[in-house]
């Protein structure tokens, strides 16, 4: 009998701990993937990804409008898709309006063919850039098979997500001109040749960048200035030095930045945001982060994970 009462209680602790365990692992998930509260409401889920391959886990937010359109900006690598995935499935999406490809590099784009072979897909957006890789090649096809509108997008364009949110073109300008030997040795090209959106819903604005370098920050900032202002920021290059130049923090000024990467890129660059003043997060220890807007300017922020440590500051 004694063993008896041993055992369920060894049985229960277990069931406990694993239960308090499981919660530990998925954290917020749920209160971030729950819709209910989206009506009315312009949300972006910027998600932590998990690579299961050698490339960066890369980069991938789920717009929702208010008026219930569904924009995907990046959508990590290839391993990355049961991570995509299972955050629409959560979403109860099935239909992605706006799938947009910030550039072709393969932590971006590499779960665009499975995407669009799964869901229903309103268009595809890209800049004109094309890089002849595996990855860029099949989900070119998966457009052509599936017969996918696809849209060429460059700077000074703009369109509306849903009724209420104007979408516009800050970068690149049309016309790439492709250097001798393209693409050996394109990595810096083609990152500063990312499409950069700006999103505006009554008084809320976002920022998406892509992985522009400061090269490209200068032209932009040259070109937009003031204009470059929003409230929210996808910070550039997954949060690396090789961009956040001052002047371009300064445009933005932004009060949230928000970084995807399945590590820390450098420390340096999330203290500049975050001593200007801005919350600023990281998928790799935040987790995944909604920011959402009533288009007032106020924004509801939820972080998948509490922070445990305070080194970052
Ligand atoms: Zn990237």
């Amino acid at each position: 009998m004694k063993k008896r009462i041993a055992f369920l209680v060894l049985a229960l602790v277990l069931i406990l701990s694993w239960g308090a365990w499981a919660e530990e692992q998925l954290g917020r998930y749920d209160l971030i993937f729950d819709a209910s509260q989206d009506g009315g409401r312009l949300t972006a889920r910027f998600l932590q990804l998990t690579t299961r391959s050698e490339d960066k886990s890369g980069d991938c937010t789920i717009l929702t409008s208010p008026d219930g359109r569904v924009m995907v900006i990046d959508a990590g690598n290839p391993s990355t898709f049961p991570d995509v995935d299972g955050a629409l499935q959560a979403l109860g999406i099935t239909r992605i309006d706006y799938l947009v490809a910030s550039h072709p590099h393969v932590d971006h784009i590499g779960s665009f063919a499975q995407l669009i072979y799964n869901y229903e897909i309103g268009a595809v957006y890209t800049s004109e850039l094309e890089y002849p890789t595996s990855h860029y090649r099949n989900y070119m096809e998966a457009i052509e098979r599936t017969k996918v509108p696809h849209i060429i997008l460059a700077e000074g364009d703009s369109f509306m997500f849903g009724q209420h949110v104007r979408v516009e073109v800050l970068h690149p300008p049309a016309g790439i001109e492709y250097y001798e030997g393209y693409p050996l040795g394109s990595t810096q090209f083609i990152n500063n040749r990312s499409l950069v959106l700006k999103l505006t819903f009554k008084d809320s604005t976002f920022l998406f960048t892509g992985d522009v370098y400061t090269a490209a920050e200068r032209e932009i900032v040259g070109r937009y200035g003031e204009q470059l202002k929003a409230d929210v920021l996808k910070v550039p290059h997954h949060g690396d030095s090789t961009s956040s130049s001052k002047a371009f923090r300064e445009a933005v000024s932004p009060q949230i930045a928000v970084m995807m990467h399945d590590a820390i890129a450098d420390l340096r660059i999330y203290r500049n945001y975050s001593r200007a003043g801005a919350s600023t997060y990281i998928t790799s220890i935040d987790g995944s982060v909604l920011v959402s807007t009533a288009g007032d300017g106020q924004y509801t922020v939820i972080t998948q994970f509490d922070r445990k440590t305070d080194f970052l500051d």
